[in-house]
This record gives C-alpha cells, structure tokens and sequence, in this order.
C-alpha cells in the first residue's frame, strides 16, 4: 500500500482545520477496530452509547450548559448544525448578520445586520430589526468570532436584545468554542465543531435549548432524540468530546503561544508597509487570528508566493469556479473591493514557533518588496 505524502509547509491556516490533538490519539485508537454503533443493544452497543454520553457530557460542561435545559445534537459538520439551527423552527423569520460563514449567510440568503469598520455588529441596527418586526417570531443568527477577522462579535448583549423582542438566538460559535472562553450563557442555540480544536473531521454539535419546537433536517431512525437520524460516528464524536475538554482546559496557554506570534508577525509587517490594514486590530479579538492587506498586491498572487515558499496560508473562501470568493467580510467593514482582494488570513495553532513567523515576516517581505519597487521604477 502506498503511503500518501505529508505536507512539509509550515501551516497558518488553523480557523480552517486543526491537525488531530496527538493527546486524543491514543484513546481513540483504543477503539478504532470496535463496532460502535450505539443503537445496538448488546455490550457493543453500551460501550459505544456510554462513549457518546460521555462526549455529551463533555460538551455540555465546557459551555456550561446546564442539563436540564440544553441538549447536545451531534452532527455530521458545522455545517449541517448551522443548517438545522436555521431551517428547524417552522413560522420563524431568520435573519442574520453581513459577516456570516456561507453555512449561515447563503442559508438565510441576506445579512442585514451590519458590521461596523471595526468588525463588530451594530447593535444598535440589531435592535431597530427587532423592533420593527413587531412582536412576530423571529430567529438571529449572529456569530460568536468571525472566522477570517476573528472579531469577537458581543453575543450576550446581542442575546439581550433579541430576548427583549421576544425572539431567539442562535449563535454560529464554531471559531470561539475552545479558543477562548465561551459559555452558552443566555443563547438559545449554539453551533461548535471538533475539527478546528484538534478532533477529527466528521462531529460537530448543535446545542439548543430541549424546549425548542425544533423539526428534523433528515428523517430516518430517530438517533439523536429524534433531530438527527443517522448511524453515529461514534469515534469522531467521542474523539470530539475528548479535545473539547483538552481545548477548555488549554485556553490560556492557547492564548499566550498564538497572540505573542501573532503580535510580532502584526508588528513587523507594519514596520515593511505601514499602509497594510489589519481587519478588526483595535476590536477584541481572538487571540491567533489575523487579516491582514498586502498593499498592491492580489491575495491570489500571495497564496501561490507563500505556498511555494513552504507556507499555508489562507484567502477567504473560494467559490465554485475555484476563483477566490467577494471579500464580503472585509467589504462589508467598509473597504473597497480592490483593497479587500489583497488580504490574507494568517490563523494560528499551538505548535507554530517564533522561528516559523520570523520565516513568515522574510517570505512577505520579499513579495511586498518585489511588487511595489517594481511599481515605483515603471
Ligand atoms: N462556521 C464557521 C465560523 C466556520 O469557520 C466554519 C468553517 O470554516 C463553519 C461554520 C463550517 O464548518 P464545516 O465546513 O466544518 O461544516
């Protein structure tokens, strides 16, 4: 059997996915050669439903979501969590912010709560929008961090407002949950997924409150308390659960590795360029993410620059046509296409090393350089 090659580029692109935490590798090879389907009623099946009610457990604790009124839905991906979150309530009107994930913006189809140029929601313009809906039941959607800004969004005063208008809030936390602290708090739902804090690819949870009228996305045979059908992927889910509470546990010392990187990364590049805009840099934020402009130059031409220097590096989504997508969140801070389209996210993890982002600072200025003494001398 051939091996696939690993890559040997130095990654910074951990809001994107995160290498499998090497503490969850050993318990979950444990279980890999065991038949987990906890349906079964038989010894199999125990173990594997008590691997689940574990991973449960584990999730309800790190958001401090209390039992008696919250239940944990795993799903397949973030994705699906946010779409049950979004398509479950029958009669709700959603609504949701400019500066969503696609799995939340292309759902609801609109984002008409504005950011402000920092990056933060307006509440004020939040507000109005429930008070104009006069008392109708309604749904808002408003992430916790913002994946390519990380912008902490203020999710608990957003939660006020929208309980003060007899609405529901649903709250996309996939890029908050294990990277700061973050607890369930007033929300009525939340979305967390365990392949951006070191689980595997294939669990992610929405987290709703039991007495929500929610309806299924897929029928079938009722796993899940009836919200979703479907075989569990038991060692995803209880992998999940495992780096949930590593990640909880890791907050602080995630938060002193990646900003000291980050801080010196921000800082240099400014000293090269000092016109480079950095997304959201006086707003809170967390603490390993940056998006950052390289002025003049496209951020095609810089992905391809850092790829072939040995660097991940991430440039918003692409689109269907493998071209890069609008810069939505940028534009929608108020920057022009143009200058939106020359800005990379830099996201870091744990294992990045101060040698990786004096590397890194080498790497952009060379392009940097290139690109506009090119430009002075034509
Ligand atoms: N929400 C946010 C904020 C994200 O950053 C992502 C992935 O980048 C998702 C949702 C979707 O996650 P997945 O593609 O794993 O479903």
């Amino acid at each position: 059997m051939t091996l696939i090659q690993k890559s040997s580029n130095i990654y910074f692109d951990h809001n994107s996915t995160t290498p499998l935490n090497q503490e969850v590798w050993a318990p979950l090879f444990n279980l890999v050669d065991q038949p987990m389907n906890p349906s079964a009623v038989h010894d199999h099946g125990r173990i594997s439903k008590s691997v689940i009610e574990n991973a449960r457990e584990h999730i309800l604790d790190a958001l401090h979501a209390d039992k008696n009124d919250y239940q944990v839905v795993f799903t397949s991906c973030a994705t699906e969590a946010n779409n049950l979150a979004l398509k479950g309530l029958d009669g709700y009107r959603v609504f949701t912010t400019s500066i969503e994930h696609p799995s939340v913006f292309n759902v609801v189809g609109e984002g008409i709560i504005p950011v402000k140029d920092s990056g933060v929601i307006d509440l004020d313009a939040l507000e109005q929008l429930c008070k104009s809906l006069n008392g109708g039941k309604f749904l808002a959607s408003v992430m916790a961090v913002n994946n390519e800004t990380g912008v902490i969004q203020p999710i608990t005063e957003a939660a006020e407002i929208v309980h003060k208008y007899g609405g529901l809030i649903h709250s996309d936390a996939v890029q908050a949950f294990g990277k700061i602290h973050f607890e369930i708090s007033n929300l009525d739902m939340v979305t967390i997924s365990s392949h951006k804090i070191g689980g595997p690819f294939g669990a992610a949870a929405l987290v709703a409150r039991k007495s929500l009228p929610l309806n299924p996305l897929l029928e079938g045979g009722g796993q899940e308390n009836r919200l979703r059908s479907g075989t569990h992927n038991s060692f995803s889910i209880y992998a999940f659960g495992l780096a949930a509470n590593i990640a909880i546990k890791n907050i602080e010392n995630f938060a002193s590795q990646t900003q000291r990187l980050r801080e010196y990364i921000e800082s240099e590049l400014l000293k090269i360029a000092p016109d480079a805009i950095i997304y959201g840099k006086n707003a809170n934020r967390i603490p390993n993410t940056t998006s950052i402009t390289m002025p003049n130059v496209p951020n095609e031409t810089q992905i391809i620059h850092f790829d072939l220097h040995g660097f991940s590096v991430s440039a918003g989504s692409a689109c269907s046509s493998n071209r890069l997508a609008l810069p939505r969140v940028q534009m929608s801070m108020g920057y022009p296409e143009k200058v939106a389209r020359t800005s990379i996210r830099i996201s870091l993890g744990i294992s990045n090393t101060m040698e990786q982002a004096k590397k890194f600072v080498d790497c952009w200025r060379k392009l940097y350089e290139t690109v506009n003494n090119k430009k002075k001398v034509a």
